[in-house]
């Protein structure tokens, strides 16, 4: 057996920690909640879902659960209700710690998130994805190089398709490859993966979190229920990772990634990846020329998806054709036209400060970057560097962009703009032949548009209108 080991195994305990008819307060009706809520109808719970917002789309949504019986309060959630319910299941977009939850009456009732109670009825081993970035193009990547080597499985959790729906409509899937937030881990209690990773950590949150240290506390709350049985597949390049590993993660440890390599399954060398299975040669996976996603981070999401594939049993060869098909997804580092000698390209999914540093490290210049929007806490100045070196100008536009321009107004030219339609013809005008027009915002969406897929859109649509592609 190789060092990764096969660890598709049946969890031993299926079984809920709160047995129905028991009544449940859903808070939140976005996807996770209302899957959430469908999840329990049909195992006969009793089910209130509240949401804070009201208007036609939210009533949509709730439809299908009324219909089914569940009881739906929108525009506010009713602290009776949710002191008369058995526990609380939480969407990720609120936090455990709202003043709701502490009152008096309630802060007693288990709060669970909607990863915690998905796991209660599944069946199936879970290979679970967390970091502070790349955890849906990992997720993405493993879910398709399973799918070459004929192992079949859902991928779900954060990426638009919640844990909870992906357990309510199985078929015939033998694993569930499983995206999850920090959030999502602090309210989690008997989950407990086959194969878990950790991608990276970087400061993010820090308008949710205290500190740093209680953010990357929270990651690690993903191997708390691991045993001898399960795998660990870690960051090998990621300091902080390889320090807070040791005496937190008491399961069976793979690496990844290429400053130590003679302790990685998975490493880079002369332009390709690798994986040493066994003692002696390594086997050669994939060469640089055949990966069809951009950047050094994307690398390392293929590594880890590679131990992961192969903890589950997928050859070589599975892994190899499964990296060369992946083309990437939207909203991240997506080329969106060649106009007039310049390269249009779509980061709207980085709202950290260290993603667009790693978009930044993906081209070698010159940019003009487009950034801002809300303003997620952490310094915007380990940027100053690369800007230094590539960046031809920079647009700041949203709540962020008088904080993006002090602290990087010295190291290269920074102008502000009132919107999206204004960035893009000031970087049109500001481009030259041969230049990239990046926006990577290192800034949450929620100042201006529904979400990052939303502000995606909307600039693909403004570039490909001004480059004359679109329609006008
Ligand atoms: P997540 O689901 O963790 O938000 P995504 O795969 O959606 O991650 O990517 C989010 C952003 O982070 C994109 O801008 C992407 O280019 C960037 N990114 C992807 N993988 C990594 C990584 N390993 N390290 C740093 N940035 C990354």
């Amino acid at each position: 057996m190789n060092r990764a080991g096969m660890r598709l195994h049946r969890p031993e305990r299926i079984k809920p920690l709160i047995s129905p008819p028991a009544a449940a307060s859903v808070l939140g009706a976005g996807r996770s909640g209302i899957a959430a809520a469908h999840l329990l109808l049909n195992r006969d719970y009793r089910v209130y879902l509240s949401d804070s917002r009201d208007d036609d789309m939210v009533r949509k949504d709730c439809q299908a659960v009324i219909e089914l019986g569940a009881q739906v309060n929108l525009g506010g959630h009713d602290p009776a209700r949710l002191a008369d319910s058995d526990f609380i299941v939480i969407s990720p977009g609120i936090d455990d710690r709202m003043e709701l939850l502490q009152r008096i009456e309630i802060k007693d009732i288990p709060v669970f998130s909607e990863v915690e109670l998905a796991y209660w009825f599944s069946p199936l081993p879970t290979v679970a994805v967390t970091g502070t970035n790349g955890k849906t193009t990992t997720a993405s990547l493993i879910g398709g190089i399973l799918q070459a080597a004929g192992i079949r499985c859902q991928v779900a959790g954060n990426i638009g398709r919640p844990f909870c729906l992906a357990v309510k409509e199985l078929k015939d899937e033998i694993v569930l490859v499983i995206e999850i937030s920090s959030f999502q881990l602090h309210t989690v209690k008997s989950f407990h993966p086959q194969i878990g990773i950790l991608l990276n950590l970087s400061p993010d949150h820090l308008e949710r979190y205290g500190s740093v240290d209680e953010y990357y506390s929270a990651k690690f709350r993903l191997f708390e229920n691991m045993n001898e049985n399960d795998l660990a597949i870690l960051n090998a390049d990621d300091p902080e990772i390889e320090l807070r590993a040791q005496g937190t993660v008491k399961c069976p440890v793979v690496w990844f990634g290429s400053k130590n390599s003679d302790k990685s399954l998975a490493f880079v060398k002369d332009e390709a990846v690798w994986l040493q299975l066994e003692k002696g040669d390594a086997v050669r996976v994939v060469g640089f020329n055949e990966i069809k996603l951009r950047g050094y981070h994307n690398l390392e999401n293929i590594l880890a998806a590679a131990c992961a594939a192969t903890a589950c049993g997928a050859p070589v060869e599975a892994i190899t054709q499964g990296v060369k098909s992946f083309t990437g997804l939207p909203h991240r580092l997506e080329t969106v036209a060649d106009a007039e000698g310049v390269t249009w390209v779509n980061d709207s999914k980085a709202t950290t400060v260290e993603s667009v540093l790693r978009a930044l490290q993906s081209f070698s210049g010159p940019l003009v970057l487009i950034m801002g929007g809300r303003h997620k806490g952490a310094s915007f100045k380990p940027l100053e560097t690369e800007l230094r070196l590539k960046a031809r100008r920079l647009i700041a536009l949203g709540e962020a962009a008088e904080i993006i321009a002090r602290e990087l107004g010295s190291s290269c030219r920074v102008e502000l703009v009132p919107g999206l339609e204004q960035a893009v013809a000031r970087a049109r005008e500001a481009a030259q032949a041969g230049d990239t027009v990046l926006l990577s915002p290192g800034c949450s969406s929620f100042d201006m548009f529904t979400d990052y897929e939303h502000r995606g859109e909307v600039f693909k649509n403004i570039v490909l209108r001004m480059s004359g592609y679109g329609p006008h």
